[in-house]
C-alpha cells in the first residue's frame, strides 16, 4: 500500500518539535570512545548480527564534529580525562552520552589513584548501561533509552539519567 493510499483523506497534525525529534531519534550518529574490553562488545553491537541500523544508528563516526551520540566504553584514567572532555566539547548540540559498562560508569574494580570513578565527573551522562561487560543487547537498550529521552525532551519532560 502506498503512503498516498494509507493516508487518503486523512489529516495528520503534529508539532515541528515532534517531527524534529522523530528525525533525530532515528538518525543517531554514534562515536565510540573505547579504551578496554567493553569496546569489543560495541563491535558486536554494530555487527550485522545485532544490527544497530534497526535503530538508525549504524553510521559510526570517529570525528566528534560528525557525531551526536558519544558512547564511552572502558576504563578512563586521569591522563585521558582532558581528551574525553575535549571530544565531548567538540560535538555539536544537541548531543547525548551513554556510559557503557561498570568501568566507564564507576571505575569498576579499578578503584585506584589513576582511574576516574565515573565519567560523570567529567561530562554529563544521559544513560548508564550496567554490566562488565554489557552485552550488545544492553548497549542497544541504552540507545533505545536515548531515543525515548529525545522524544520526551521534545515534549517538555525532564528525564533523569
Ligand atoms: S566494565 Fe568490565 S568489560 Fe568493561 S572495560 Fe571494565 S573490566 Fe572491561
Amino acid at each position: 500500500m502506498s503512503m498516498k493510499d494509507l493516508f487518503a483523506g486523512a489529516v495528520i497534525t503534529t508539532r515541528v518539535k515532534e517531527v524534529v525529534a522523530w528525525g533525530r531519534k532515528n538518525s543517531l550518529w554514534p562515536m565510540p570512545y573505547a579504551t578496554a574490553c567493553c569496546g569489543i562488545e560495541f563491535m558486536g553491537t554494530v555487527s550485522s548480527y545485532f544490527d544497530i541500523s534497526r535503530f538508525g544508528a549504524e553510521l559510526v563516526r570517529f570525528s566528534p564534529r560528525q557525531a551526536d551520540l558519544l558512547i564511552v566504553l572502558g576504563t578512563i584514567n586521569y591522563k585521558q580525562a582532558p581528551i574525553l572532555k575535549r571530544i565531548y566539547e567538540q560535538m555539536c548540540e544537541p548531543k547525548w552520552v551513554i556510559s557503557a559498562g561498570a568501568c566507564a560508569s564507576s571505575g569498576g574494580f579499578y578503584d585506584n589513584y589513576s582511574v576516574i570513578q565515573g565519567i560523570d565527573e567529567l561530562i554529563p551522562v544521559d544513560v548508564y548501561v550496567p554490566g562488565c561487560p554489557p552485552r550488545p543487547e544492553a548497549i542497544l537498550n541504552g540507545v533505545m533509552k536515548i531515543q525515548e529521552k529525545i522524544v520526551a525532551e521534545a515534549r517538555g519532560k525532564v528525564v533523569a539519567a
